[in-house]
């Protein structure tokens, strides 16, 4: 199964244009109700993709899922960068912001984002 994940990985790295991060890919099992996820450490370009073995037997799920884990690296920087900045103004005592629930929104956001663009870009490139 790992040589298969970083076939499918290693193309849509491509794809994507994702160079200069240093991956590790871990085979997981339990993830609870995500297939796969990712954590990117921005400053360091480092990001762990973890696959949940128990959900990705069928390769189209799996293509699906390594895809949509490398959409949140590519966009990582971004959505870091806003993490950041709501970090900055939560800190400052003069503003009053609910950041717990724009965090969330924010995440919420992405997800759709990420998933949106995956399937977008599953239908216009083949992985064979
Ligand atoms: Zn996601």
């Amino acid at each position: 199964m790992i040589k298969q994940i970083k076939k499918i990985f290693n193309f849509w790295k491509k794809v994507l244009k994702i160079r200069g991060w240093k991956p590790t890919i871990v085979l997981a099992e339990d993830l609870g109700e995500s297939a796969a996820e990712v954590y990117t450490v921005d400053t360091s370009k480092e990001f762990t993709v973890l696959i949940d073995k128990n959900y990705n037997e069928d390769i189209k799920e799996l293509n699906h899922n390594i895809l949509h884990e490398l959409i949140h690296v590519f966009l990582a920087p971004y959505v870091n960068y806003i993490t950041d900045t709501l970090l900055f103004i939560k800190n400052n005592p003069n503003i009053k912001i609910n950041y717990d629930k724009i965090f969330k929104q924010l995440k919420n956001r992405e997800e759709k984002i990420v998933e949106k663009l995956t399937k977008i870009l599953l239908e216009h490139i083949n992985y064979t």
